[in-house]
């Protein structure tokens, strides 16, 4: 529990120092809130998240933040499960977790109707680069992560975000 409040005060940090902020953040599930295939899992276990994860849902949280799911697992009923297990399941807007020959753009597609929140105000985290290479170029700003979503891919994360926003108003001047 310490550790939890100690990486959500360093994210609210982190989160601080950017002015402007995504209007939703979206996270793969498997090897990215958590390390493994739920499909390899039973219903009956305890599921674990990544270490920083929780304090990151709850930062981004506190600052108003909306966040969703976008996950191709093929076994929906054991990833709700474990995030109910794991008491965040209501902390997210739009759950989309179905597999999909598409790397997700049809998860992101689904989750636009259901929020309305336009693909350039989003914030993503997967550990697929096919995911995230497909969903970048729907314009939303996609991270890769390596171990898991922890605090220095949050920064990145924020930092890509600004920089595309940067872009896109030269863009626009022009
Ligand atoms: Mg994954």
């Amino acid at each position: 529990m310490g550790d939890e409040n100690k990486v959500k005060d360093e994210a609210l940090q982190i989160i601080g120092l950017f002015e402007t902020l995504p209007r939703l953040v979206v996270f793969d599930l498997d090897y990215t809130l958590w390390p493994f295939y739920c499909e390899s899992r039973s219903k009956r276990e305890m599921p674990q998240l990544y270490p920083h994860a929780k304090g990151i849902l709850y930062a981004l949280k506190d600052k108003g933040i909306d966040m969703a799911i976008a996950s191709r697992s093929p076994t929906l009923d054991i990833a709700k499960t474990f995030l109910d297990k794991l008491g965040i399941k209501s902390m997210f807007v739009a759950q989309e977790i179905f597999s999909s020959w598409t790397h997700k753009t049809e998860h992101f597609q689904r989750i636009h109707r259901r929020t309305g929140v336009p693909f350039n105000s989003m914030l993503f985290f997967d550990d697929e680069d096919r995911n995230i290479d497909a969903v970048s170029k729907m314009g939303v700003t996609s991270i890769l992560v390596g171990n898991g979503v922890n605090l220095g891919a949050l920064r990145q994360g924020l930092t890509n975000f600004t920089q595309s926003l940067g872009s896109a108003g030269t863009s626009k001047r022009k």
